[in-house]
């Protein structure tokens, strides 16, 4: 009795550090075990209102191009190394709470690159399915995330940026070479 009270609390302590975080009621609930009711309760006391409801992004809505597929690789990148191994297998909710919290401590403030919560867990969901996986690159060694019905080609974001930059380098020196 006193285990499952205790386990009770740390769901719904659970609960609440990603509510607050604006994660929505689903996810929370999957990643809680709580009930819908009660989620949706927490919902409305942190936030005072009704959670949303609506459809979940997909993994390939949020890397529409190749700054996005660098947005969700650095994304999917420290959850990895914060979550290890276990992250391929199921979605781990203090890792992806970090790797979030990380992200928009750096990442975002840099590159005024959003991604919210429920954003971060589709892709971690996507990651444990493999509809999302992690590629290292044969050219610049770093890690890439390769998601499934991409509308970018397959193949290393960093790589690409790297040579359309060259390209608009060279034709602004010929052009002032003139
Ligand atoms: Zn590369």
């Amino acid at each position: 009795m006193k285990a499952h009270f205790i386990e009770q609390q740390a769901s719904r302590d659970l609960a609440r550090r990603l509510l607050v975080r604006h994660l929505r009621v689903g996810p929370t609930v999957s990643l809680t075990g709580l009930s819908e009711l009660e989620v949706r309760g927490f919902y409305r006391a942190i936030h005072g209102k009704g959670a949303v409801a609506g459809q979940y992004p997909l993994s390939y809505s949020l890397a529409r191009s190749r700054p996005g597929q660098i947005k969700v690789s650095l994304f999917v990148w420290f959850y990895r190394v914060i979550g290890k191994e276990q992250v391929f297998r199921k979605v781990d909710p203090d890792a992806l709470i970090k790797a979030y919290d990380f992200f928009h401590e750096t990442t975002s403030q840099v590159f005024m690159a959003e991604l919210n919560l429920t954003d971060a867990w589709v892709l971690a969901r996507d990651m444990v399915t493999r509809s999302i996986t992690i590629e290292e690159c044969r050219v610049c060694r770093l890690h890439y995330a390769q998601i499934e019905y991409a509308l970018v080609p397959p193949g290393c974001p960093f790589c690409v940026m790297r040579l359309r930059k060259r390209v608009t380098r060279t034709n602004a020196t010929r052009v002032m070479a003139r």
